[in-house]
């Protein structure tokens, strides 16, 4: 009697398969995937020059499958590179009933691998929690929506945190499928600035207190990172979503990309490899050069007089709350 369908075989070896590529049609085993899915990441690391010789690497960390699968890989790295070192700064927005149980899970699994750590939250940095945050800005009426705020402050919380670490570069772990929804995004709103300076690794312009940021999973897909970090035991079984996904325009874009991955396996990766065969240009023409400019109110990066962090502190009416430190110039 026939038990169904056969097990597919790992087209390397011929063992029992645990993941098949769709869009190459080839299968692997455990073994064979995860050599696979670390030779793609070493080889984006090698190939767009992501680390010198002598590295402080700070992984930027939520506690959910990508970073740690991408703190894990870059962990497991440093050990065969003495040069290397790595250390994690995990951001705590303040999204009552998801953060904290990410963040747990994060010490959990570093419980084991033992990555010196910071946790920087939005509370103490701003004053208040994002979910505070969201609640003034609709108090307001200001319209912005919760995940513009996160990222503008994340992204401002890594930066600083990883250069107070004295990190020389900061590993964020956007996978492919981030790529491809970003890359939709910012056509859709006519942002190729920011498209510029998305990339393997940060765009052009540089600034004393700007730290190098890089993506070593960029062109891997999230389900290939997802299994890699199952495999290696870093998420829990248990799917925990952030609430605020849902008013995220990218949240569309990633559903609508799925369906058509699902009818034309490969779709995203064409999407990533286009974005990667645009950069040059678009770096030439919408990017930066040399050194940015710095904001004006808290000394930070930025292209602008006033960096977004500030304006949007400045719209919610916080910006003497928490531990900001207004920008002194030096005298000339
Ligand atoms: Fe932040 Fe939006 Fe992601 Fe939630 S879904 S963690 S609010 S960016
Ligand atoms: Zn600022």
């Amino acid at each position: 009697m026939s038990l169904g369908r056969a097990l597919p075989q790992c087209s390397v070896c011929g063992e029992r398969a645990i993941y098949i590529d769709r869009a190459s049609g080839r299968a692997y085993c455990r073994r064979h995937f995860v050599e696979r899915f670390e030779a793609r990441a070493k080889e984006n690391i090698r190939r767009h020059g992501m680390l010198g010789k002598r590295e402080r690497i700070a992984v930027g960390v939520s506690g959910g499958k990508d970073s740690l699968a991408l703190l894990y890989f870059l962990w497991k790295l440093s050990k065969r590179n003495p040069g290397w070192e790595v250390v994690a700064i995990v951001v705590d927005e303040g999204i009552a009933g998801y953060r904290e149980r990410t963040i747990e899970n994060f010490k959990r699994v570093n419980a084991r691998l033992g990555v010196p750590y910071r946790v920087v939250s939005f509370k103490e940095s701003f004053g208040y929690t994002l979910d505070e945050i969201i609640r003034m800005s609709s108090e307001r009426g200001l319209g912005v929506l919760p995940c513009a705020y996160c990222g503008v402050f994340r992204r401002y919380l890594l930066n600083r945190a990883a250069r107070e670490m004295g990190a020389t570069v900061l590993a964020i772990a956007h996978n492919a499928d981030d790529m491809a929804q970003t890359f939709l995004m910012n056509l859709g709103s006519a942002t190729l600035e920011r498209l510029a300076r998305l990339g393997p690794v940060s765009g052009v312009a540089s600034h004393e207190k700007f730290v190098r940021r890089i993506r070593p999973f960029y062109n891997i897909p999230e389900k290939e990172v997802a299994l890699y970090a199952l495999l290696h035991d870093l998420i829990e079984p248990e799917y925990n979503q952030c609430p605020y996904v849902v008013y995220n325009v990218r949240h569309k874009i990633r559903g609508m990309l799925n369906r058509l991955e699902d009818d034309f396996p490969g779709f995203k990766a064409s999407l990533v490899r286009s974005f990667e065969r645009l950069l040059p240009v678009l770096r030439e023409r919408f990017a930066p050069r040399g050194e940015i400019g710095t904001c004006k109110i808290c000394g930070e990066p930025s292209s602008h007089d006033v960096c977004r962090a500030c304006t949007y502190r400045l719209q919610l009416g916080i910006l003497d709350s928490g531990l900001l430190r207004f920008h002194v110039p030096a005298k000339t």
